[in-house]
């Protein structure tokens, strides 16, 4: 990567966070879904279906630029498999044109030199991977034997930053193999993130000692990891400890969907179930001050890592009942486990 796309880049970022910092009325971070489809089926997610179709181009970018005014700062495709919407690369320039942070969580498999090449061009800001093992097995074919040429070719081509994602918790066979996928980013000049399993609601699974292993010395790594940002919190979830915090999700942190509606995060899809279009300041303000009753054993990285933003400011008083349950400790017995599902943002 070029030192002055990097020097551009870090300016850009610093001015949105000191922005963030000083206003509080706009969204930070969106997800926004260009494609529900996926070419994978991990066993552990169901933010994925086999059929549906991309949205509309002209509706998504309707979409990108109802985000810009509402003063978006970062802008991730999230999906399915983002890369599966003909016009990525054109949603990428309209975002980069209305003056986003634009990154990408991929699957990886539609990774190719020129692909990567072309995302260049479009001005993609970071991309997204999680690898998931070492090799494909029944419940992820996000293996690093799998993707390796991919990641290489990211290494030697990229203009944008990479991170690796890798997961902890129970379903995952082998958790060594997050060690040795968080080593290979490092090799590669990569970021590396953490995700620690979580049920159908977000919520915690806490982790047995072999995965706190894994987690702490995982912890090691924080220099170019992603983790250092908000460890305490990751700290406390590994070890089935809850967070005193204010999700700040419908304000600062927003999931649109492929029909277009707002919800506070991948896993409470439809509340608060509002058009993007509709969505204006008045519910980013309301949102802001309403306290999440999932917040204790949320385990929703990038929402964290927003709020962050804002922990030090104003304390939420009205309350929203979200569906939760109550953590689940490696010692206790437990019954039997719905999907898990991991979040790689
Ligand atoms: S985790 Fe990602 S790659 Fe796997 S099925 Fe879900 S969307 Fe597809
Ligand atoms: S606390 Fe916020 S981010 Fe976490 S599950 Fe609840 S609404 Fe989503």
């Amino acid at each position: 990567m070029k030192v002055t796309t990097r020097l551009t880049r870090t300016l850009r970022i610093a001015r949105k966070i000191a922005w963030a910092i000083l206003n509080r009325n706009h969204p930070v971070l969106v997800h926004l879904i260009p494609m529900r489809r996926c070419n994978l089926a991990c066993s552990y997610c169901n933010e994925y279906d086999a059929v549906s179709r991309p949205v509309a181009t002209e509706v998504m970018l309707a979409r990108i630029d109802k985000l810009a005014v509402l003063g978006t700062a970062v802008l991730t495709f999230s999906g399915g498999e983002p890369m599966l919407h003909p016009d990525l690369d054109k949603l990428v320039v309209r975002a980069r044109e209305r003056g986003l942070f634009v990154t990408l969580i991929t699957n990886g498999y539609y990774l190719s030199q020129e692909r990567i090449e072309k995302l260049n061009a479009a001005g993609l800001d970071h991309l997204q991977i999680s690898v998931d093992n070492l090799e494909p097995d029944e419940s992820s074919m996000k293996s690093l034997r799998l993707l390796e040429p991919k990641l290489k070719w990211l290494s030697e081509h990229a203009d944008f930053t990479v991170a690796i994602n890798s997961v902890v918790g129970s379903g995952i066979r082998n958790p060594d193999d997050a060690l040795i996928v968080a080593r290979r980013a490092r090799e590669l000049g990569f970021m590396s993130s953490i995700g620690i399993i979580h049920d159908d609601r977000g919520q915690l699974r806490a982790l047995g000692a072999r995965e706190m292993r894994v987690y702490d010395e995982l912890r090691g790594f924080s220099r170019r990891s992603i983790l250092r940002f908000n460890h305490l919190f990751q700290d406390n979830l590994a070890r089935g400890v809850g967070n005193d915090w204010s999700c700040r999700a419908g304000a600062r942190y927003l999931y649109v969907d492929e029909a277009g509606l707002v919800s506070y995060c991948s896993q409470q899809r439809g509340q608060p179930g509002i058009p993007l279009l509709d969505y204006g300041k008045a519910d980013i303000k309301r949102e802001y001050g309403t306290k999440k009753s999932c917040a204790a054993y949320c385990t929703v990285n990038c929402v964290q890592q927003t709020a962050i933003l804002d922990n030090w400011r104003s304390p939420q008083k009205a309350l929203a009942m979200l569906p939760i349950k109550a953590p689940r400790l490696p010692s206790a017995p437990a019954p039997a486990p719905p999907p898990d599902r991991v979040l790689a943002g």
